[in-house]
């Protein structure tokens, strides 16, 4: 290991990579990944790489704008993720760092921890006191049809999922029973089932869907309501008729902070782009620890792989590939489970496929 890893440079490239499984949700078609993937470069050659998720491809110029603007702030400097996240929640202490600029601030942290674990040659799960273990993952659906859905639903089964979420709120409630039904039939009752609302209802909706969806053992209800609205998650959670689960939109480990403190849920989900990179994550898995929250993780398999086994109340990985199609070797599922690779994050850019999918 060198001394000390220096910032040399810092580029970003955006691709809009196909999903094996487009997603639709109650709040919108997602029907490829929209990616800016993130190279830092430093002095001793080592690399570090990152990705962030777009959501939409209207985000992608402003955010290659903005992640590439941020390197004044870091060329030159240690590759010190912590040092470097600080320095960066004071200098935008007036701005805020919700939106964009969060994302790119937690997307340059992962590539600053990917370059640490490569220059020790070690997985960031082992750099951060952890070892790689395989770790129970759920597969992630979109709103089901169940026509051309029902393959898929027992292909996921033959993998070796137990845990299965779909997305809900498309339509009415009758739309609602008749997908958790026509969903529970297949996977049966021995597979835990989850549920996903996309925000898409208010409370007192999602507490009479969850009362007729009583019969089905739902393992959890997430965002129900609008992600801001933790009076509202308080609410449904109060009704017991599911676990509540949220917190793929909390910014940073302040927010999540303010739901445990609303009492908004009994599971927490922390995204790892939104909630400060890797370093953003142990806060995040700290709080959980302390509220006895069980936590699983949203999307970026890759990153989460190396962080949930360092969070002691880790539940599941969201099994959702989105950068698949532009990695040389996608993370595989081996009996239900993931296993994340090293050294750093564990990531090699597929340069043919990131030419062919640029955007
Ligand atoms: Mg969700």
């Amino acid at each position: 290991m060198p001394d000390s890893l220096t910032i040399r440079s810092l580029i970003a490239r955006a691709v809009v990579a196909p999903l094996a499984r487009p997603l639709r949700t109650a709040s919108g078609e997602i029907p490829a990944a929209p990616l800016l993937l993130i190279d830092v470069a430093t002095d001793q050659g080592i690399p570090g790489r990152a990705y962030l998720f777009g959501y939409t491809k209207v985000t992608l110029r402003a955010l290659k704008a903005l992640t590439e603007d941020l390197a004044p702030l870091l060329v030159g400097k240690p590759c010190a993720p912590q040092d470097r996240a600080a320095e960066c929640e004071r200098a935008f202490r007036l701005l805020g760092r919700q939106g964009l600029l969060g994302m790119a601030l937690s997307g340059i942290d992962m590539a600053l921890w990917d370059a640490l674990g490569r220059a020790l040659g070690q997985p960031v799960a082992t750099l951060l006191g952890g070892s790689i273990r395989a770790l129970d993952a759920y597969d992630s659906f979109g709103l089901i049809d169940i026509k051309d859905d029902a393959k898929r639903l027992e292909r996921a089964l033959a993998q070796g999922f137990r845990a299965i979420k779909v997305k809900l709120g498309g339509g009415s409630l009758e739309a609602d029973l008749k997908i958790v039904r026509e969903v529970r039939g297949i996977v049966g009752a021995q597979t835990r089932l989850m549920v996903d609302y996309n925000q898409s209802l208010s409370a007192p909706e999602a507490i009479r869907r969850l009362q007729a969806l009583q019969p089905y053992d739902l393992a959890w209800v997430e965002e129900p309501v609008p992600a801001e609205d933790l009076i509202g998650h308080a609410a449904v959670r109060a009704s017991k008729l599911a676990p509540v689960q949220t917190g793929e939109n909390w910014w940073f480990a302040a927010d999540m902070a303010k739901a445990i403190a609303a009492g908004a849920c009994d599971h927490a989900m922390p995204d790892i782009m939104k909630i400060g990179g890797v370093s953003g994550w142990l806060k995040a898995a700290a709080l959980a620890e302390t509220a006895s929250l069980p936590v699983s993780s949203h999307i970026f398999i890759e990153a989460s792989a190396h962080v949930l086994p360092v969070t002691p109340t880790a539940l599941y990985l969201e099994y959702l590939d989105s950068a698949g199609a532009i990695l040389k070797e996608p993370l595989p599922v081996i009996d239900g489970k993931v296993t994340a690779r090293g050294s750093g994050l564990g990531m090699e850019w597929d340069e043919a496929a990131v030419a062919k999918y640029a955007a």
